[in-house]
């Protein structure tokens, strides 16, 4: 018997090219009545599905059961669907021996997870110009936000005197593997030697890297990692905290309920309950086999074909970056001086042009949908605006898999024209 999925898996190893996504033919409308086939420049905020995890999901769907818990077959089934995506996630992102993998919603959840699992007076440094899924979970006297850096050098140097005044004791970097205002690729191997120098763990934000470059904790030296499905091509509604188990499995579960409690006794009248000591310890309540399965396709697709990915992908931000640079008035930001290697995403501040209603114009008259404001990361976003002349909101264009030649060049035609004639 083979367990759903397993024909996608097998699949994707056979295919050379860059995986399919869904929504190629789609056509959207103009203002003018006319319909053109849709642009999507939002991966950074998510991903399409890809053509493999949607027939995985369809190879699943029929043994909907439950997890962990029917003696029936479609519950033996579902569960060990369930059991096998721990294993392909850990794969795919280099998880040690020993790590867990727990399934969460989303990034923001696996984060909030992390922090209440961490011990007492734990120290966290990280910069503010983390996403806020990354920045805000964490509170109390023990946080240190570092003002934003401009150089590598500085980054490094902040942290270094952090966690060497922060109080003795548990201490985590919580860093970015990549930036999703400006793509650039964080230095997470510098940092993490300088954080091992002062006996610290690091946990990585890997949300926007994920579908774009092959991870590897063991690589990067970090111990926990953090992604969301919807933005690995995988539908919304589950995501992955993985990392090292001693935290994980001493903290109190992240949700008390079924699943994550072992047994259950009363005793005058008290409730005595023992916690699972795994991973299913944080993930009380019936977990999301479907997200989790679709996650578990799109990693087993993704990893046979980095290479073609990475072409694509590098050659199509290549095509835009110059693309953009022509537009009048716009200013590609970046964090770092100098701007450091990214990804395909790019945030722009327009010079006396209004943002919101140039991606307006876009959507309405050339059938391309793009991001506007400051992107769940404030601090970052207005401090590389100049707000005399660009606002507080920056435009955001990002890349993907179902990316073409051809969209990359409507965008671009398509802003010339409303920055040159008005939106
Ligand atoms: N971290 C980064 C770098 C992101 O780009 C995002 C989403 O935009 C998140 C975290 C939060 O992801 P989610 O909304 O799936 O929790």
């Amino acid at each position: 018997f083979d367990s759903p999925g397993t024909a996608a898996v097998r699949t994707a190893r056979s295919q050379p090219a860059i995986p399919a996504v869904l929504g190629a033919e789609l056509t959207v409308p103009l203002v003018t009545g006319e319909r053109v086939p849709y642009a999507n420049f939002d991966h950074a905020a998510s991903t399409p599905c890809l053509a493999q995890v949607r027939d995985g999901i369809d190879e699943l769907l029929p043994w909907y059961a439950s997890v962990h818990r029917g003696a029936g077959f479609g519950s033996q089934v579902t569960t060990k669907v369930y059991e096998r995506a721990r294993r392909i996630v850990g794969e795919f992102v280099g998880a040690r021996r020993g790590d867990d993998v727990i399934f969460t919603r989303n990034t923001t959840d696996s984060f909030n997870l992390l922090a209440r699992a961490l011990p007492k007076h734990t120290a966290v440094v990280q910069f503010d110009t983390e996403h806020h899924a990354a920045l805000l979970p964490w509170r109390g006297p023990y946080v240190s936000r570092l003002a934003t850096p401009e150089s590598v050098a500085d980054a490094l140097s902040a942290v270094d005197s952090a966690l060497a005044s922060s109080p003795v004791g548990p201490r985590l970097l919580v860093l970015s593997a990549a930036s999703n205002v400006t793509g650039e690729l964080w230095p997470i191997r510098e940092l993490s030697a300088v954080a091992r120098k002062h006996g610290a763990r690091v946990a990585l934000d890997a949300a926007q890297l994920v579908a774009h470059r092959p991870v590897d904790m063991t690589e990067f030296d970090v111990d926990y990692l953090v992604f969301s499905g919807h933005k690995l091509y995988a539908p919304f509604g589950a995501g992955a905290l993985i990392g090292r188990a001693d935290w994980l499995r001493a903290a109190p579960p992240y949700l008390a309920g079924g699943g994550a409690s072992k047994q259950v006794r009363a005793e005058a009248g008290t409730l005595h309950v023992s916690w699972q000591d795994g991973a299913q310890r944080h993930e009380a309540g019936s977990p999301n086999v479907v997200g989790v399965h679709a996650i578990a396709i799109a990693c087993a697709t993704l990893s046979r074909h980095w290479t073609a990915i990475e072409r694509h992908e590098r050659e199509l931000t290549h095509r835009l970056r110059a693309g953009l640079d022509t537009v009048p008035g716009l200013r590609r930001l970046a964090l770092f001086t100098p701007e450091r290697a990214g990804l395909g995403v790019i945030s722009c501040g327009i010079a006396g042009t209004d943002p919101g209603l140039l991606a307006c114009a876009l959507s309405a008259e050339h059938g391309i949908g793009v991001r506007v404001g400051a992107f769940c990361a404030h601090l970052a976003t207005r401090r590389l605006l100049d707000d005399q002349t660009e606002g507080r909101a920056a435009l955001r264009v990002s890349i993907g898999l179902g990316t073409t030649e051809e969209q990359v060049d409507r965008l671009v035609a398509g802003l010339r024209g409303l920055v040159r004639n008005g939106p």
